[in-house]
């Protein structure tokens, strides 16, 4: 039985994916993006210890409130970097019926990963950015891990719904806005295109742990422009 590190629980999540969903958010990232709100989740090996029976009767709880939509999702941190704990866990909660997803990041691919992504009912996939230098600015991580989810995503037919942080003076174009379009066409079955407006909420978080927030002189983006970038979405 493998152990996996577990960082948080959301319950009764509403933004992670369909309907209401218990939120596992599982410890680790490889990734260190320049906006993170959880720069506790980075540390390999911290959080706590659970089995896959442990998030399975947190799960049940939720089974009341799921309804036809709702379920479990695993995010992070990065999830595919417990990708073998990340296979068992899913295949468990299958057994009872719950439907999951997975929030990755793009960043960070292994031997595990193609089956935890064949697990998932549906794959939440972060974008970060278009372009690889710009990726790998954001995340310090090479875009290459991207592109092979991206080839096991629809090697394996999965229901995708991409995320896209707007950041202001990085990516709040129409011009990126088309480049996200362009990319998205290499991406077969997608559901739904999230953009999510950048902001700061996690400098206080930073400051408590010591850290540098890099983007501590970029405004929150602005609603309006995010609506204005929403239209031009096409997929
Ligand atoms: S991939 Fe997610 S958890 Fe990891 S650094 Fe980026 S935003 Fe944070």
């Amino acid at each position: 039985m493998v152990k996996g590190r577990l960082h948080s629980i959301e319950t009764f999540g509403a933004v992670d994916g369909p309907g209401i969903r218990t939120v596992f958010f599982l410890q680790g990232c490889p990734a260190r993006c320049l906006y993170c709100h959880n720069p506790d989740s980075w540390k390999i090996g911290a959080g706590s210890e659970v089995e896959a029976e442990d998030l399975v009767k947190r799960a049940k709880r939720g089974i009341p409130y799921y309804g036809d939509d709702g379920g479990v999702t695993f995010s992070g941190g990065e999830p595919l970097l417990q990708g073998e704990f990340l296979i068992e866990a899913i295949k468990a909660l299958k057994k009872e019926n719950i439907n999951c997803a997975i929030d990755i990041s793009g960043t960070y691919y292994d031997e595990f990963s193609h089956e935890a992504i064949n697990q998932a009912d549906l794959i939440l996939l972060d974008i970060k950015h278009t372009n690889p230098r710009e990726f790998t600015k954001i995340t310090s991580r090479n875009q290459e891990t991207l592109f092979k989810i991206i080839k096991d995503i629809n090697e394996l037919d999965k229901k995708v719904w991409i995320r896209q942080v707007i950041i202001p003076s990085i990516n709040d174009t129409e011009e990126y806005i088309e480049s996200l379009n362009e990319f998205i066409k290499q991406i077969g079955n997608v559901e739904k295109v999230e953009l999510l407006g950048y902001h700061n909420m996690a400098i206080s978080k930073y400051e408590k742990l010591g850290m540098d927030y890099r983007l501590k002189d970029v405004k929150p983006m602005d609603k309006d422009k995010l609506e204005k970038l929403n239209s031009l979405i096409k997929y």
